[in-house]
């Protein structure tokens, strides 16, 4: 061997040089890892927020957007209807809301004519 790189050192000094660089691209490898998988996670927590954040604005939007009905008015939705299907043959419901000046109307109209305005105006 007459390069001049190798001829300035023993055999020794190369392997060390060699076990030196090795360990050195090993850690560097781990650390490339390393950062892409933080990248990964990040990059997947971002994904994952903005997805609920997506979510979050859709339910506000049917909120707003729908009747909501409280849970008081459910409950007395809930104690008409147990009450109205001891006579009442009939099965089907159908939910009516008629927005006013003053707030929405709801009615819960049975499929026999039977009505029962659970959200009262004013
Ligand atoms: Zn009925």
């Amino acid at each position: 061997m007459d390069n001049i790189f190798f001829n300035q050192y023993t055999f020794d000094e190369l392997l060390e040089m060699l076990k030196n660089k090795y360990e050195w691209l090993k850690l560097h490898k781990e650390r490339v890892e390393k950062e892409n998988e933080e990248h990964r996670n990040k990059t997947y927590e971002i994904g994952y927020v903005s997805k609920l954040r997506e979510e979050n604005k859709r339910l506000k939007e049917d909120y707003y957007r729908g009747f909501p009905i409280s849970k008081e008015e459910k409950e007395a939705i809930d104690k008409w209807v147990a009450e109205h299907y001891k006579t009442c043959k009939e099965k089907g419901f159908s939910y009516h809301f008629y927005p006013t000046p003053l707030g929405v109307a709801g009615v819960m109209v049975c499929s026999c004519g039977a009505k029962f305005e659970f959200q009262e105006i004013g």
